[in-house]
């Protein structure tokens, strides 16, 4: 509990970090990752990238490959309830691809109860608490699904029916905080209905990335959570709402290789990634320009980045030796924001 309260006395920009564990088949005999201690995850650095040795990154927090969904659940979990308090919360996965961003978010492909990620986990836990709170307060909880891909914005349906991006418009600093009208806001008030909302949004994109070539390691997914409270003797409103952002991978494109679209796309990537990461570490430096217009994505979640609100910055690590040189670029990114 001292733990939890010293981290929200540091302010409103948290950096975790995760490391999946090796998957079936990949060689262990070397990992990425030599350490993990508490906030400290250290990394052996061949003399490729730099003086050899072992770099250590501190972070708020860092998972290793053994940490549950629940045991990181269970750690931002004060974090996904601040929402039903008016709060404008942000919780990015940011990674390369393969590094488990999406299992943090989602889960792996075939669910479990154990294995359900923070999407399903936050949303349960507002039921619950909006429940405990019934008696003061009447909320209504509502979910919309957003990608966006080569600075375009697309909702789920739209991914189903065609491969055409239709360009959805941000309108911020509307009254209510819905910033996106033009996508469904579908009202959820139990787990099974957003399951089954989460399922048409994915099976949308599945559809989609065999069509366009695994689309969705190249795009940014959004789930935003709406909650509207009433107090029931004042008859006050608050608005709150909760991003859910798996981003697209991290990796560099070697710009040798690519070309045409897949260059276009690593450009788009390359530019709302570091959009993000400048608008991030100019908050937490308290500089007075924030440069939100960089980018959909940073212009998107304006009014949940900055002032009060909060936001959880996630990077994951693969622990493959041969992916150490990204690891090592996702935790320069993290030392940026933090
Ligand atoms: P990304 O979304 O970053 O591309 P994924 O979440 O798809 O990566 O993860 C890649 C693979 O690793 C998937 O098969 C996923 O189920 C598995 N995986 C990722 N993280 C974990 C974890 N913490 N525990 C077990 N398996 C994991
Ligand atoms: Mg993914």
């Amino acid at each position: 509990k001292l733990y939890n309260l010293v981290q929200d006395l540091k302010g409103n920009i948290r950096v975790y970090c995760r490391v999946r564990p090796f998957l079936p088949g990949e060689p262990t005999a070397l990992s990425t990752v030599e350490h993990i201690e508490e906030g400290t995850i250290t990394i052996r650095v061949p003399s490729k990238y730099g003086k050899e040795g072992h770099k250590p990154f501190m972070f708020n927090k860092v998972f290793g490959p053994s940490a549950t969904q629940e045991e990181v659940f269970s750690d931002m979990q004060p974090l996904v309830r601040s929402v039903l308090d008016g709060y404008n919360v942000c919780i990015f996965a940011y990674g390369q691809t393969g590094s488990g961003k999406t299992f943090t978010m989602t889960g792996p492909k075939e669910l479990t109860e154990e294995s359900l990620g923070v999407n399903y986990r936050a949303l349960a836990d507002l039921f619950l608490l909006s429940d405990q709170r019934k008696d003061t307060t009447s909320y209504q909880i509502s979910v919309q699904m957003l990608e966006i891909y080569n600075e375009q914005m697309a909702k789920p349906k739209d991914i189903l029916w065609t491969n055409t991006f239709f360009l959805i418009t941000i309108r911020n600093n509307s009254q209510n905080g819905i910033n996106v009208p033009e996508a469904s806001l579908m009202p959820v008030s139990t787990t099974d209905d957003v399951i089954q909302l989460m399922d048409l949004g994915h099976m949308n994109r599945a559809v989609s990335s065999t069509a366009m070539n695994d689309r969705s390691s190249r795009s940014h997914s959004c789930v935003t959570v709406h909650v509207q409270g009433r107090d029931l003797t004042s008859g006050t409103i608050i608005h709150g709402s909760m991003h859910l952002v798996d981003l697209a991978g991290s990796e560099r494109v070697d710009k040798s290789e690519v070309t045409g679209d897949r260059l276009k796309e690593a450009q788009h990537i390359n530019k709302s990634l570091s959009a993000l990461g400048d608008v991030i570490s100019s908050l937490s430096q308290k500089t007075s320009h924030v440069p939100y217009r960089n980018s959909k994505l940073t212009q998107l979640l304006q009014d949940s980045l900055g002032g009060s609100a909060k936001t959880l910055m996630f990077v994951h690590i693969s622990p493959e030796a041969d992916t150490l040189g990204e690891a090592i670029s996702t935790l320069k990114f993290a030392e940026r924001v933090g």
